[in-house]
C-alpha cells in the first residue's frame, strides 16, 4: 500500500490534502478549484471522494467546482450549512476511501463550528479547524467546555499520529504560545525550526500529536505553567481545564 498525503496550497493560508494512492486521490477540504483541479491534471488523477471537516467557504468552497469535472461522492457533518449530494457522517463511523486501502474513522469536535468533524485512522488525523500546529480553531460557535472535549478526544489518539490541518498558522501559533509559555523548551525548538522551514517557504505539516502536545497551549491546560499565565491574564473562579481553556483562547484572540 503505496499511498501519500499531499498539499496543495489554496487561498491565503489554506491547505487541500490529497491522499493519493496509484491514480486514485481523495481530496480533504478543498477551498476552491482551482489548484485543486490543477492538481488532479497534473498527475493525471482519478477523484474518487471528498472529505469535508465543517461548513466553512474556506473549507468547501471548492467542491462544487471540482465536481463540476470530476463527479466523486462527499462525507461531511450533518448541518444544512454543507453542500448538498453529500453523506453526512458522524461520532464512530466509518468511511472504507473508493479506490484506497484506507478507512478513516469520524470523531465529532465541535467548538469552532457545532458540526465540525475531524478523520483519521493508519496514523493519520485531518483536523481541519480544530486543531492546529500549536495552536486550534476559534470558538465561533461553541464553549470553551466543548472545545476542551473535543481538544481532549484529539490528546486520546496515539503520539506517533501525524495531523494534517486547514491553515498554515504554525509561525503566529508558535508566537503566542511563547507568551503563555517563554519557559517551555520544546516550544523554542519548535519556533526556531518553524521560522526556518516558512523563511524557505516551506510547511510546517504535518505535525505529530506527540510533539503538539509538548508545545501547544490548548493541549496544555492542566501544565502549571499554563495554569499560572492564564492566572496572570484573568481573574478565574477556579482552575479546571475548560476554564483555563477559555482564559487561553481569549487571550489568543486578542494577540
Ligand atoms: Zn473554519
Ligand atoms: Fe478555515
Amino acid at each position: 500500500m503505496n499511498q501519500h498525503v499531499e498539499a496543495i496550497p489554496a487561498l491565503n493560508d489554506n491547505y487541500i490534502w490529497a491522499l493519493v494512492q496509484g491514480s486514485n486521490c481523495v481530496l480533504v477540504d478543498p477551498g476552491e478549484p482551482g489548484p485543486a483541479l490543477e492538481f488532479l491534471e497534473a498527475g493525471q488523477l482519478n477523484l474518487t471522494g471528498l472529505l469535508l471537516t465543517h461548513h466553512h467557504p474556506d473549507h468547501i468552497g471548492g467542491v462544487a467546482g471540482i465536481r463540476d469535472r470530476h463527479p466523486a461522492p462527499a462525507w461531511g457533518p450533518d448541518d444544512e450549512r454543507m453542500p448538498a449530494d453529500m453523506e453526512t457522517v458522524g461520532e464512530g463511523d466509518s468511511i472504507a476511501l473508493p479506490g484506497l486501502d484506507t478507512e478513516l474513522k469520524v470523531m465529532e469536535t465541535p467548538g469552532h463550528t457545532r458540526s465540525h468533524i475531524v478523520f483519521h485512522g493508519q496514523g493519520m488525523l485531518f483536523s481541519g479547524d480544530t486543531l492546529f500546529s500549536a495552536g486550534c480553531g476559534r470558538l465561533f460557535e461553541g464553549t470553551p467546555e466543548q472545545m476542551q472535549a473535543s481538544m481532549d478526544k484529539l490528546a486520546g489518539l496515539p503520539d506517533e499520529t501525524r495531523f494534517y490541518c486547514g491553515h498554515e498558522y504554525t509561525e503566529s501559533n508558535c508566537r503566542f504560545a511563547l507568551q503563555v509559555e517563554p519557559d517551555n523548551p520544546a516550544l523554542r525548538q519548535r519556533m526556531n525550526q518553524v521560522r526556518e522551514l516558512r523563511s524557505q517557504d516551506r510547511m510546517t505539516l504535518p505535525e505529530t500529536l506527540g510533539r503538539d502536545r509538548q508545545v501547544n497551549p490548548f493541549f496544555r491546560t492542566r501544565e502549571p505553567s499554563v495554569i499560572e499565565a492564564a492566572r496572570g491574564r484573568e481573574e478565574m473562579p477556579d482552575e479546571r481545564p475548560a476554564t483555563v481553556f477559555g482564559v487561553i483562547r481569549r487571550w489568543k484572540d486578542r494577540f
